[in-house]
Formats: C-alpha cells, sequence, structure tokens
C-alpha cells in the first residue's frame, strides 16, 4: 500500500471528503447495490428452517432410504424455490473393505499424535488438542426418536445426488459451482455436518432463483452425496462432466448443459467456532466473540494461485456484506467436495474453522457425533452459518454480474 503524506490544506481536504462520506449510503445501502438487496433476502429464520428441514432425516447416511428421501425434498424444495431445472448425477459406491491397523501402524500413528505437530491439508496444530474421531455406537444417542430414525445402515451401490442451475443472461456457457454435501455420520441429525452447509446452498438456490434477479454467468448449487465416505459424489461430478465443459448442446439451442467451470466454493461445517478446547478437553459453551468464517485454498494445488485470488474476493464481500462475523484466508483447504477440483479450476472451502489446524485439533466437539442435532445450536452458532452465507451470495452475485430488475452491480 501507498503511504500518503498529507499537508495541512490537504488533511482538512480529506476530513471534509470523510464527512461528505458519511452522508452518503453505506456500501451495503440496497438502493445503490443489487448485491446489497440479494444478501438481504437472507434471514436468520430461514437459514434456520432449511437446517431444520433436513434434520428431519436423522444423519442422512449415504446408502439408506433415509438419504434418499433427503435427496427428494432437497429437490422439492429447489423447484419450489424456482429452480426448477433440477438433474442428478447417478454413480455407483462400492464400500472398501474396513482398514485393519497393524500394531506397528498403530504405534506410528500414536507416536505422530503425541508429538502433535502436523494438520491434515499442511500447516500445524498449535495449543490444546482434544479427541476426534466417528462415533458407531447407536447407545450415546440418547433420544430414541433420532436413534431409530439413523438405525438403518448403508447397502447397495446405487447413489445419486442433486443439482440445479441458475442460467447465466450473456454467458450461459460459463459457471460458478457452489456446493455442500447433504449426507451424514454419526448418529446424530448431521445439523451443522453438514446441514449447515447443505441449507446455505439452499437458500442461495432460492435467491438467485427469484424472478427479478439476473446473472451474466450461470451458477450451479450442487449437493454433494457420499462425502463422509470419501468425496465420492464430488469425485463421480468430475469424472461423468469435466469433459462435457462449455459444449452447446444440441447444436445451435444455446444450451450448455455442462457450462465452463470458472470456480468451485465448498461450504462443510459453518456454525460452531467456539475456540480452542480447554485443557481439560471441554469446550465453551458459547460461540466465541472473535467468531469468523474460515475460507481456505490448498497451496499445493495446481490452480493455488488462482485461488488465492478467489478467496480474496470472498474476503472483500465479507467485509462489504456480512452483518456479524469476520472471514480469514488460509492457505490449507483439505478434507472437502472441492478437494477434486483443486488441480482443474480454482477451489476455495468455507467453515466455521481451518480443517487441518482446528476442527483436527478438536475444536468442534460434535463433529461426527451424537450431539451434532439441532438442540446443540443456539442462534449464536447459526448466525455463522448466516454470515458465511452473506459472504457467498455476495460474492458470487458480484462475480456474475447480478441484477435485481435490470439494475446492474456497482462495482
Ligand atoms: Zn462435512
Amino acid at each position: 500500500m501507498k503511504t500518503r503524506f498529507l499537508t495541512a490544506s490537504g488533511l482538512l481536504a480529506a476530513l471534509a471528503t470523510s464527512a461528505a462520506a458519511q452522508n452518503t449510503p453505506a456500501p451495503n445501502d440496497s438502493a445503490a447495490d443489487p448485491v446489497a438487496t440479494l444478501v438481504g433476502r437472507l434471514d436468520l429464520a430461514r437459514y434456520k428452517g432449511t437446517v431444520t428441514g433436513l434434520t428431519q432425516f436423522g444423519d442422512r447416511r449415504q446408502g439408506t432410504k433415509r438419504n434418499r428421501d433427503a435427496v427428494d425434498w432437497i429437490e422439492q424444495q429447489l423447484k419450489s424455490y424456482g429452480c426448477t431445472n433440477t438433474e442428478r448425477i447417478k454413480y455407483e459406491y462400492q464400500a472398501p473393505p474396513p482398514r485393519v491397523l497393524d500394531s506397528a501402524t498403530r504405534a506410528r500413528l500414536a507416536a505422530a499424535r503425541a508429538r502433535g505437530a502436523a494438520a491434515q491439508g499442511g500447516g500445524r496444530i498449535f495449543g490444546t488438542r482434544a479427541r476426534t474421531g466417528v462415533n458407531t455406537d447407536s447407545t450415546r444417542q440418547p433420544d430414541p426418536r433420532i436413534r431409530a430414525l439413523d438405525t438403518e445402515q448403508s447397502s447397495g451401490t446405487e447413489r445419486e445426488e442433486v443439482y440445479c442451475t441458475k442460467v447465466g443472461t450473456t454467458h450461459p456457457d460459463e459457471m460458478y459451482i457452489v456446493g455442500g454435501h447433504m449426507d451424514g455420520i454419526g448418529w446424530g441429525q448431521a445439523a451443522n455436518d453438514d446441514g449447515s452447509g447443505t441449507a446455505l446452498v439452499m437458500e442461495l438456490a432460492r435467491v438467485f432463483s427469484s424472478p427479478d434477479v439476473q446473472t451474466d454467468r450461470s451458477i450451479r448449487f450442487v449437493l454433494w452425496n457420499n462425502e463422509e465416505t470419501g468425496l465420492n459424489g464430488a469425485r463421480a461430478y468430475v469424472a461423468q462432466r469435466q469433459a462435457l465443459q462449455g459444449k452447446e448442446s444440441p447444436a445451435g439451442s444455446g444450451k450448455y448443459p455442462e457450462p465452463k467451470w470458472l470456480g468451485m466454493i465448498q461450504h462443510d461445517m459453518m456454525m460452531w467456532d467456539h475456540g480452542m478446547p480447554r485443557a481439560d478437553g471441554t469446550l465453551s459453551p458459547e460461540q466465541r466473540p472473535e467468531a469468523d468464517v474460515n475460507i481456505e485454498f490448498q497451496s499445493a494445488s495446481k490452480m493455488a494461485d488462482e485461488a488465492q485470488k478467489l478467496a480474496w474476493a470472498f474476503k472483500t464481500a465479507n467485509e462489504k456484506y456480512a452483518t456479524d462475523y469476520p472471514a480469514q484466508v488460509g492457505p490449507h483447504m483439505t478434507n472437502t467436495d472441492s478437494a477434486p477440483f483443486q488441480d482443474i479450476i480454482p477451489a476455495i472451502s468455507l467453515r466455521e474453522n481451518e480443517r487441518g489446524a482446528q476442527i483436527g485439533g478438536g475444536w468442534d466437539p460434535n463433529w461426527h457425533q451424537p450431539t451434532d442435532v439441532l438442540s446443540t445450536y443456539t442462534d449464536k452458532d447459526f448466525r455463522l452459518g448466516l454470515n458465511a452465507a452473506q459472504t457467498t451470495l455476495g460474492a458470487v452475485a458480484t462475480l456474475t454480474g447480478a441484477r435485481v430488475n435490470g439494475v446492474p452491480v456497482h462495482k
């Protein structure tokens, strides 16, 4: 940044300018900025309502009826919002044989844990750590209704996931992909992991599908399945559709079944930022006042430079449009559905915490646990998810040239 030296008269002029600025509309004034109008169409009650709707299907574990019912319900909701061109990816998922660790491997992993430094995706874990893992014990779910709902185990190999698309007016052949994963595990309701990200994507589909909204470029809203088994739904999407990008079909129709991918933005665990575990391994029951949205790109990916640039655009959108919580950018995106895209296009993820160093260090005690249920979260938690929604909506609306009733974006 350039340093400016002000003379006395220059200082007075600058002060006068800043006084005048107080009388001009704030940057988020909706009369001046259609993106602010769109962000204003998000609210806490609707976001909570959509998370609540998803929890009616328990943990939505892949390969079960409750998962298939949830896919159907999501599709119905998208259509009811006006995102009527829903489609499905169909793919086969074969569960790998259970991994059995020999004693030497177990000892090596325990030693690495004791050293405690390296985080998944890069970086280091600092400070106090708490245990993490996936709950597989049904008796740890105290609510008999939820326990019954989560009882059916995965079977079969056919899987489906749903998406819908806002088609751009001037560049229908290019799009941003906005995603979250609708499947979960752990004998809870997968309210945060990842009802919170799924609801965010659905809420954005609702706002962008309003008949008075147009965008220059397209936006695809995807609700991945099989994230928890190894990003299999996102991998299936890339395998089936990467080669179709930018092709008009049928020829001369002006239709692009797979617009060229401009970027992929993933949302996975959006609500809980209560800080570092205490010395006894417990967490503060309150959202910390310093809570933030963590925007991550992967510095080891082939598209690191472009992904970083996309991340900063999201940081800017957060400062302009989020109402309560700031955003931070970090270089260690990992373990979510943006990973299969990271060497192909700019890919970022938004989360409640850094995945490797913080969630990996035990900062979310409900992660894959029976406590990942609606009643665990307060409005302060839901509000962090809402602020991530405001951030992505603001950024994507700006990047795609969104207009409301023909009023263009002011950049
Ligand atoms: Zn997740």
